[in-house]
């Protein structure tokens, strides 16, 4: 039992396929060699903040110089002290200025087919004239505009407006309740609202404005209103509160010089459902996340001016601020977005649009790709991806097979993957493959990238040694992390900097190979204790998913007399119908994988798992269902209440 008071891990996965990238991919890359990577990893080690301080002179637009790169204060960081510049300026007008403003920045598929594109000049217009809007409502540096919109160029232009005046941006995304919206607009004092009539999801019409009525009416803050007409929807306009976008576009002037701003501005507030308590509106400010953004934008994807690169994830969360937005357009990428669902009207959509507009920068998430696995190959097999050059996950671990699955199908086994490990407080990427050097190991997000220091320790804060996985946390400050939680230094301290002295706690437990690649085993929180030993969930999940009949799993534990926790496991299929046979021969292929200490206790089989609106599976509600409770805490981000209900009455 020794082992539960140091909050050390136990490993049984066994992962030894290497992939190293092909010798084309390498002649071309930026960073070509492990060798080349190393040495700006050491150069960023010797002396992070002169090597953010280098990168930042070059890779960002400074109306007023910076003094000093980094005023560290723990946990409060200042990075690139007495500059002035703008987020909107280095993703807009830098581009144009440099002679680049008909180079495509965003192609938009809607969901019903509708498209429509921008160049950088086009964009900067229009971001111009929705500033100048902005202003026209009374919005001023440091106020917040809340925004909840359907995935449309209108709310990346709404983003970039923000940050070119000052404003403080809140994305809210398009499907949390009238509730959810309330809340995050009162704990911000958000000042300005912009939403939508309506949005498609799947053919239907979710009526937005009517969600924001709702919210408003317990969102004393806002004053002002601004909504796109995105579905044609008749909706309630409040006189003196509501206004129409194109009203307000029409008469705007596409004239508005970017707002010089202190480094240190807060760019966004983003609210991040923590597994417990509220949501925790996660602050990031101008400069060192606009840097941040570009560069671990630029070195992960490896991209080229020619590359039309596509980021599945909605501005709701952070991948699409920092890689639709922050990031690509900073590095003046060409961004695709759609708005719909991947399988609307049919399951080959998104394999569709990759050889529509050839996309050859392709980033999703994991829960996605275990959604095209079940739907089968036939969907992937009708379309060209020949465009394909590096593809991207994020948001969980993937499961080696899923991996594998990506690689074949997808990848023609000649794209390398990116397994990028991040977070919302993290601001950008922070281990990840790189596409030219990295030798990949599928499940692991191999290596920290240049300035960033892991360390896996134990819970009295000491290194843990390669067997054994412990807490995941940063050595250094980085210009990506988070500056606070909004309004609330104390949780902000307590949450992250509290339990290991001078480090950043990620919540995330992880262990270290003995060729130095790390291995996310999943939130601290969910880690299963059995007979003494700590587990991992993504182990035993990947366990199952490497069966040939299982589409998805989650393990969590449930209290034992014996053991002290036992292994439940909820499983989803694909071709084949539950049966107690497959119960057994899923035990035994999990003992076989991993070993007898691992092995399922339970084995449930259900049609869909619980996950966050992004997609991550919520195993603390599987804990209360395996354990026959009732279900606690915070359900506000869960994508399918009905999920819930369906779980339960599968319970013998
Ligand atoms: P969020 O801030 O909502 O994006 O969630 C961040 C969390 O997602 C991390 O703390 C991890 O638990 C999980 N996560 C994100 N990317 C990965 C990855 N590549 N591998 C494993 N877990 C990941």
């Amino acid at each position: 039992m020794g082992q539960q008071s140091t909050g050390q891990l136990d490993t049984v996965m066994h992962e030894s396929r290497v992939f190293p990238p092909t010798p084309e991919t390498s002649a071309r890359a930026r960073i070509k060699s492990m060798a080349e990577y190393q040495q700006l990893w050491d150069e960023a080690a010797a002396d992070s903040p002169a090597f953010w301080a280098r990168l930042a002179k070059e890779e960002l637009h400074w109306f007023q110089p910076f003094t000093e790169a980094l005023r560290w204060n723990e946990p409060f960081a200042e990075w690139f002290v007495g500059g002035k510049t703008n987020a909107s300026y280095n993703c807009l007008d830098r581009h144009v200025a440099a002679g680049n403003g008909d180079r495509i920045a965003l192609i938009w598929e809607g969901e019903p087919g509708d498209k429509r594109q921008y160049t950088y000049a086009e964009l900067l217009r229009e971001v111009s004239k929705f500033a100048n809007v902005l202003k026209s409502l009374g919005t001023k540096q440091g106020d917040v505009v809340s925004i909840y919109m359907p995935l449309t160029p209108e709310l990346v232009i709404a983003m970039l407006a923000c940050a070119r005046i000052g404003a403080i941006h809140s994305v809210i995304f398009a499907g949390f309740s009238a509730e959810a919206i309330a809340d995050r607009n009162n704990d911000a004092q958000a000042k300005i609202q912009i939403t939508a009539d309506a949005a498609w999801r799947r053919g239907k019409v979710l009526a937005l404005k009517q969600t924001v009525d709702e919210a408003l009416k317990k969102s004393p803050s806002v004053e002002k209103c601004v909504v796109l007409d995105r579905v044609n929807e008749a909706i309630h306009i409040e006189p003196g509160r509501d206004f129409w976008w194109h009203k307000l576009m029409a008469e705007a002037s596409d004239n508005c010089p970017a707002e010089p701003l202190d480094s240190e501005t807060t760019l966004f507030i983003l609210y991040t459902s923590g597994s417990t308590g509220k949501p925790k509106g996660i602050r990031h400010t101008t400069a060192g996340y606009n840097l941040f953004a570009k560069k671990t934008f630029e070195w992960v994807f490896d991209h080229r001016e020619q590359d039309v690169y596509w980021c599945t994830a909605d501005c709701g969360w952070v991948t699409g601020h920092t890689y639709v937005t922050y990031g690509p357009l900073s590095a003046g990428a060409t961004v695709l977005i759609y708005e719909g669902a991947p399988n609307f009207p049919h399951e080959g959509r998104f394999w569709e649009l990759i050889e529509r507009y050839k996309v050859s920068l392709f980033y999703t998430a994991p829960t996605a790709i275990r959604a095209f696995m079940k739907w089968g190959d036939h969907h992937v097999e009708k379309y060209d991806l020949s465009s394909l050059r590096v593809l991207g996950t994020v948001g969980e671990g993937i499961n080696p097979e899923a991996w594998m699955w990506y690689h074949r199908k997808i990848g023609g086994e000649r794209c390398p993957i990116v397994d990028t490990w991040w977070q919302t407080e993290t601001g950008g990427i922070m281990m990840s493959p790189l596409p030219g050097a990295t030798p990949t190991k599928p499940g692991s997000c191999t290596m920290p990238l240049p300035g960033i220091l892991p360390k896996i320790v134990d819970s009295s804060g000491a290194e843990v040694d390669a067997t054994h996985g412990g807490w995941l946390t940063i050595a250094h400050p980085w210009p990506g992390m988070l500056r606070g939680i909004w309004g609330d230094d104390e949780r902000f301290k307590e949450v992250y900097w509290s339990k290991v002295p001078g480090k950043y706690l990620a919540g995330d437990n992880a262990r270290r190979d003995a060729d130095g690649y790390y291995w996310i085993m999943g939130r601290i929180d969910d880690v299963l204790n059995v007979s003494g030993h700590r587990l991992s969930t993504i182990e035993i999940e990947s366990a199952l998913v490497s069966h040939p009949n299982v589409a998805e799993a989650a393990a969590v534990g449930r209290p034992d007399p014996l053991k002290g926790e036992a292994v439940a496991v909820f499983v989803t299929l694909r071709g084949a119908e539950p049966s107690e046979e497959l119960r057994k021969e899923l035990v035994k292929h999990v003992r076989t994988q991993i070993g007898a200490l691992a092995q399922p206790d339970d084995v449930r089989f259900t049609g869909t798992l619980p996950k966050t609106r992004s997609g991550k599976i919520m195993r603390r509600l599987l804990r209360d269902i395996a354990a026959g409770k009732e279900t606690v805490g915070d359900t506000s981000t869960l994508e399918d209440y009905s999920v819930l209900a369906s779980l339960r009455s599968e319970e013998e």
